[in-house]
């Protein structure tokens, strides 16, 4: 018997049946829920513009993501170039590798025409550091350093453009990560604290491939906990430091396929590491991966939030995306489970980093429909409506609002009037809006920034995702510094955008079974992470294996050839499982076999066609 779906609650089956529900459908009930009053609509848009007109006020003295992203856009070829160079290095080994593609990206790109390009000195900075090295930094004009480095690649030169690579790097790893260790980040998180910010401190590491990563990985998160609890000193999960974990960084098979090894082996350690983080009482905040990870996730979060030992700790944090047409009912699951266990959660809402992966996945394997919106204003719109039911559970949520985009966070401010929670920003992005909002001589609201902590060499994959993530010209931190992109526009509520959408699908995104046009469907896959097709699955494999079958050897007529005993076939897979017999001609009986066999051929071949 095949059996490897399981039974879940009503609840868990209203989030799985969500999965790749219908667009339309799902921004239809968006809009109702997120449903704004004129007034409420007026303030945010006022509180967005006075924002965004700051922020685009600061901008030269700008030191963050927002102004490279601006500057090496994801539309330019410099911008792709850096992509494709920063995630390269991180898997080259060996320098000569690594010299043949920096002269690939960096001799074709432009440049030169960054330089000097933006208000920024921390993307000037940046671009001379991705042309040169440090010492040729000190040289004198941008022209002269132009065809310096035409010089430099002309004469073979990589190691050197190497080495400004590098330089660039740690210009941005100064940027993105507060610390190399966690004691170094607690230490430059100070100034920060003083005015009114905290932090989810992440160690930086990416999808264990190995036993081995999982274990450095997990040892970093037991070693950072005591170092946060301890600087901590019982502030408590609010008031003190948290951290954030990624579970596919600490367990090298976290996926649905591994269900019995991640309830197995990885809800121990992980309930270790929160049994910690309880006894320092500093919050521990799980992150959201991709969508075929969530459903495993609210496993191990029913585990842990029922568990005894963890009765009474606030400091369980989760993660839900409102880019998922799911995430309404993992949060309806969510404030349920605290419920049934007298548990109060810290939610964080994001919008979610996956989306052109989680879209490319959907049509790779043909499947039925796409996990997350296809239109950025329906993910604007479901962030809202999502926040005002995590506003709505105080009893048992403390929300966390996670955006960059100045409508989204002003919105929020608007619907949290009177209520408690409190807003989430990433180092090194979201400061210059944040400054306008945290402390009392501002707005007096909570901030806690998600504060990378690694080495520059662990960097990368992060800062990729973010480039990637905020590459898009859509993106707000994109806008905000791009001065063609009206304050009107910016500051344009996507409710209203999205009555104009009607909950209609990107045109330029067919389902991803119509990928192909009119001409053929798309192979279709099997969603093996969705819980109601796997009990499908179950009952057709069980089905299927209880047919039994027979097979013996086909002979050409009047044949009276002597079959061997039938003996079992096994599934290869699973030597228990017995397919069927098979039976074989004896070998004393084949050469009569063949000799019919082939008389039957030449009395075919006498048969002349067309005759
Ligand atoms: P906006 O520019 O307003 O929104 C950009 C987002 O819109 C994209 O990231 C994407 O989600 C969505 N989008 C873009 N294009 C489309 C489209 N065509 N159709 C539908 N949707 C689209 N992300 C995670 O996945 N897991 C985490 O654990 C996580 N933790 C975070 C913690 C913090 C403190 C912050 C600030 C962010 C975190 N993120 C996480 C990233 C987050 O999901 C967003 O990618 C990021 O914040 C950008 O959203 P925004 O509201 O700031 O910007």
């Amino acid at each position: 018997m095949f059996d490897f779906s399981h039974s879940q609650s009503a609840l868990r089956d209203a989030v799985t049946a969500a999965y790749r529900r219908d667009e339309a459908e799902a921004v239809a009930d968006m809009l109702v829920q997120a449903q704004m009053s004129a007034d409420e609509k007026a303030a945010a848009e006022k509180l967005a513009r006075r924002l965004v007109t700051q922020v685009r006020a600061g901008r030269s003295k700008a030191s963050g993501v927002d102004a490279l992203m601006h500057e090496f856009s994801l539309s330019s070829e410099e911008g792709v170039a850096l992509m494709c160079l920063a995630e390269a290095l991180l898997r080259i080994p060996d320098n000569a590798t690594r010299n043949k593609l920096i002269q690939d990206k960096l001799s074709g790109g432009n440049w030169q025409s960054h330089l000097n390009h933006s208000p920024s000195l921390f993307v000037n900075a940046a671009a001379w550091g991705l042309l040169i090295t440090g010492k040729l930094t000190a040289a004198n004009s941008g022209q002269n350093l132009g065809s310096a480095l035409t010089r430099v690649v002309g004469k073979g030169g990589e190691p050197l453009i190497r080495k400004g690579v590098d330089y660039a790097m740690r210009l941005l790893g100064k940027q993105f990560v507060t610390g190399q260790t966690i004691e170094e980040a607690l230490k430059n998180g100070k100034e920060r604290e003083k005015s009114g910010y905290r932090f989810s401190f992440d160690m930086l590491g990416e999808a264990a491939m190995t036993q081995a990563d999982a274990d450095r990985y997990y040892q970093d998160y037991v070693h950072a906990i005591h170092a946060i609890g301890k600087d901590a000193a019982g502030a408590g999960v609010y008031e003190g430091n948290g951290i954030s974990v990624k579970l596919s960084a600490i367990h090298p098979r976290y996926a649905r396929a591994q269900h019995e090894r991640v309830m197995a082996e990885l809800l121990p350690r992980l309930k270790d590491l929160f049994l910690l983080a309880k006894q320092y009482d500093i919050g521990l905040n799980i992150d959201a991966e991709e969508a075929n990870r969530l459903e495993l996730s609210l496993d191990l979060m029913e585990a842990l939030v029922s568990d005894p030992d963890l009765a009474g700790f606030n400091g369980i944090g989760f993660v839900v995306q409102a880019y998922q047409k799911r995430c309404p009912f993992v949060i309806d699951y969510l404030v349920d489970l605290a419920r049934r266990n007298k548990q109060k959660l810290m939610i964080r809402l994001v919008k979610g980093a996956y989306w052109d992966s989680e879209v490319k996945w959907a049509q790779v394997d043909g499947l039925e429909g796409y996990p997350v919106y296809t239109r950025k204003v329906h993910t604007d719109v479901s962030y809202l409506a999502c926040a005002r039911k995590l506003l709505a559970a105080q009893d048992a949520v403390f929300p966390q609002f996670a955006t960059h985009n100045a409508y989204t966070l002003a919105a929020i401010y608007q619907m949290g009037l009177g209520k408690d929670f409190e807003h989430q920003c990433l180092h090194g992005m979201g400061e210059t809006l944040y400054d306008q909002v945290v402390g009392e001589q501002n707005l007096g609201r909570r901030c806690r920034i998600y504060a990378p902590v690694g080495t520059h060499e662990t960097l990368l994959a992060y800062l990729v995702r973010r480039l990637l993530e905020n590459g898009a010209n859509s993106s707000f931190v994109n806008q905000i510094v791009d001065e063609n992109v009206s304050i009107d526009d910016l500051v344009q509520c996507p409710l209203d955008a999205a009555a104009h959408t009607q909950g209609k699908m990107h045109a330029a995104l067919p389902l991803p079974r119509n990928l192909y046009g009119q001409g053929r469907l798309n192979s279709l896959g099997v969603d093996l992470s969705n819980e109601a097709v796997l009990k499908q699955l179950e009952a057709q494999m069980n089905a299927a294996a209880q047919q039994s079958y027979a097979a013996a050897p086909l002979l050409a007529a009047g044949v009276d050839a002597q079959t061997e005993a039938a003996h079992e076939i096994r599934n290869p897979a699973n030597q228990s499982d017995i397919v069927g017999t098979a039976e074989f001609i004896q070998t004393a009986s084949v050469s009569e076999a063949v000799a019919a066999a082939k008389a039957v051929e030449s009395s075919w071949a006498a048969v002349t066609p067309f005759e």
